[in-house]
């Protein structure tokens, strides 16, 4: 049975698996404060988001070189998903300070670090 991108990210170490687990740990406060899920529980909107974000990170073109998601020159997110994710953030944001001040404090230095170049375009082969 094949694991899901969450599964996978949740074994794995390093910027990806970061930035899921601090993806994951705003989602679930702004969707509890917000749409009144009970806490450790996902609305079915935010739980879709949180499966699209985890999708994403797992096939992130920049691997574990990646820049956070808020600085990237790509932008991988369908406009919906990164609207709301956007929305999440700044919600979020600064609760983490008080909540989970480590985990925002490691947030914050990897958001520090230049974004990687932007890759070029695959160009076909022959
Ligand atoms: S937005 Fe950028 S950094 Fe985030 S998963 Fe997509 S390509 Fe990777």
């Amino acid at each position: 049975m094949t694991e899901a991108p969450g599964e996978i990210l949740e074994k794995s170490a390093g910027r990806r698996a970061r930035e899921w687990i601090t993806m994951r740990t705003m989602l679930a406060m702004f969707c509890h404060a917000r749409h009144g899920s009970p806490r450790g529980g996902l609305c079915p909107r935010c739980a879709a988001l949180r499966d699209y974000a985890a999708l994403r990170l797992t096939r992130c073109k920049f691997g574990e070189d990646k820049p956070t998601c808020a600085r990237c020159p790509v932008h991988c997110y369908k406009p919906d998903h990164r609207s709301l994710m956007r929305e999440i953030m700044r919600w979020a944001g600064p609760r983490m300070m008080w909540r989970h001040p480590v985990m925002a404090l490691v947030h914050l230095l990897d958001g520090r670090r230049d974004p990687p170049v932007r890759p070029k375009p695959e160009t076909p082969a022959g």
